[in-house]
């Protein structure tokens, strides 16, 4: 036990000493300095281009996600977002001049975006890489130093990330650290300028608690279920195959991922048929065999993944293997509300389709649930379009896509009550990690006496 005991304050002690060096380098002055930042920026930027290999392998290593996706969706996406962000940082970073009110005459006003401080980011283990360096570049972006905490779940992923940033950056600037909900409890325990956490509703709360300890503003990046609605008047081919590629992606473990869907019950079998023909057209026969399916993280998202496999009906797939945590990439029907897969976010391989008979029976089926991350419809009516969009409240999604709405930069990602505070990506990471400083610049030409007392019988004058 004592050992153990020692190891933790030890642990304690250097996520104090962190903290506190990044508070002196930030006083310092010096991440004010828009060229000290872009200089910062370009060597993450070099030092993600040199290790694209490692960060793949180690993805690899941690749950056989397939290289094209740890490109597309982690270190191709993490690419594209530092160059907008160098493109553009001398732009966002300037003083933004805005309307004066005739009141303040003679004045002229700016909003002045400035650091918080010393930022904390806490990631999950499904994008590994990508959901805690984007939330980074932003951070750096806007000026701050950060400490950073991976998942302990996808072990070689955080290990890469550490070795890079310990590399590149003196801890005083950026510091990872690692570890499980122990340490995240020690960072969460001390005082921060800006807190950006991506994970569980769950752990959210937690999160949120600690920072109000201190007043710190959070960013909640949070989970749920997104439906995908799927209208009669849907292109179903291309509905199927946008849903079974956003769905199975990275094997199901996406907080974006269509959690079920929602159907027009005439097109309901038809629809099923065909995503069974393109999980075939996309893994094959056997999508234990394909090199482009990943596997379920560890054992115990494993078991949970399983037991839903006993909701409703399983109409393709099913198959598991437990030495590989390997979940075949499934279709279930006949599942009800008080299953357990319909009751939390699945975040699996696991799609759960279920039928509407009218549009508003849709909209009403989503408003019962907690707001959800995403949502996706499929629809060719601009009518149904615009009901889904004016009547139901969701993070962000898409029309006629699946997942796509992250990949635009100029559009804030985030969620909604349960499913998270706050949004990011581009611009929108820039302004969240700076505080808006709104400052009027009075002439000094004239001093109207108009607001100054004796008030005498002015009030009719206003
Ligand atoms: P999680 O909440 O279990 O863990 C996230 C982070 O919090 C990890 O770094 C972990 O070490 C830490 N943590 C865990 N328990 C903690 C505790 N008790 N106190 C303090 N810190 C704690 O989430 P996860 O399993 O890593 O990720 C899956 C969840 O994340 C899903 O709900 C998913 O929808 C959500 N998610 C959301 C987004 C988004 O952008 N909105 C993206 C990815 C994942």
């Amino acid at each position: 036990m004592q050992p153990i005991q020692a190891s933790l304050s030890t642990e304690q002690q250097r996520v104090e000493q962190i903290v506190q060096q990044q508070r002196h380098f930030f006083a310092s002055g010096q991440t004010l300095d828009l060229a000290f930042r872009k200089e910062s920026l370009k060597r993450l930027q070099q030092a993600i281009r040199q290790h694209e290999q490692v960060i793949f392998d180690a993805m690899y290593a941690d749950f056989k996600k397939p290289a094209f996706e740890s490109f597309a969706t982690e270190v191709g996406f993490v690419e594209l977002e530092l160059k907008l962000i160098l493109d553009n940082l001398h732009k966002w970073a300037k003083p933004r001049k805005v309307k004066e009110t005739l009141i303040n005459f003679p004045a002229r006003s700016y909003i002045y975006p400035e650091p918080y401080g010393v930022a904390l980011v806490i990631a999950p283990w499904n994008y590994p890489f990508q959901l805690l360096i984007n939330p980074l570049i932003g951070a750096m972006a806007a000026g701050n130093c950060a400490v950073v905490k991976p998942s302990e779940i996808t072990a070689n992923t955080s290990a890469v990330i550490s070795k890079i940033i310990r590399e590149n950056f003196d801890e005083a600037y950026i510091a990872s650290v690692e570890g499980g909900v122990s340490t995240s409890q020690y960072l969460l325990a001390q005082r921060f300028d800006y807190i950006f956490f991506t994970g569980s509703t769950k752990v959210g709360q937690i999160v949120m608690k600690a920072a109000a300890e201190h007043l710190t503003p959070v960013t909640l990046e949070l989970g749920g279920k997104s439906p995908a609605i799927i209208a009669v008047d849907a292109d179903l081919e291309l509905a199927a195959r946008r849903i079974t590629w956003g769905k199975f992606l990275n094997a199901g473990q996406t907080c974006v991922a269509p959690d079920y869907v929602l159907v027009r019950e005439q097109v309901k079998e038809e629809f099923i048929q065909l995503v069974e023909q393109c999980i075939q057209e996309f893994y094959g026969p056997d999508p234990a065999e394909s090199p482009d399916y990943a596997r379920i993280v560890n054992d115990s998202h494993f078991n949970r993944l399983q037991s839903y496999l006993r909701n409703g009906n399983v109409r393709t797939g099913g198959k598991t293997e437990v030495a590989t945590r390997y979940i075949a990439p499934t279709v279930l029907d006949q599942v009800s509300w008080e299953h357990p897969v319909m009751q939390e976010e699945i975040f699996g391989p696991i799609l759960p389709v279920l039928s509407y008979n009218s549009l508003d029976e849709a909209i009403k089926i989503v408003n019962q649930q907690e707001k959800p991350l995403a949502l996706y419809l499929f629809s060719s009516s601009e009518q149904r379009k615009e009901r889904v969009l004016k009547n139901v409240s969701f993070g962000g999604g898409c029309i006629n896509d699946s997942i796509s709405h992250l990949i635009n930069p100029n559009l804030p990602f985030g969620g909604v009550g349960q499913s998270g505070i706050g949004s990011y990506h581009g611009k929108s990471s820039f302004n969240l990690f700076s505080h808006q400083k709104g400052v009027v610049h009075r002439g000094t030409w004239v001093d109207l006496p108009l607001r100054y007392p004796p008030y005498k019988d002015r009030l009719p004058l206003l």
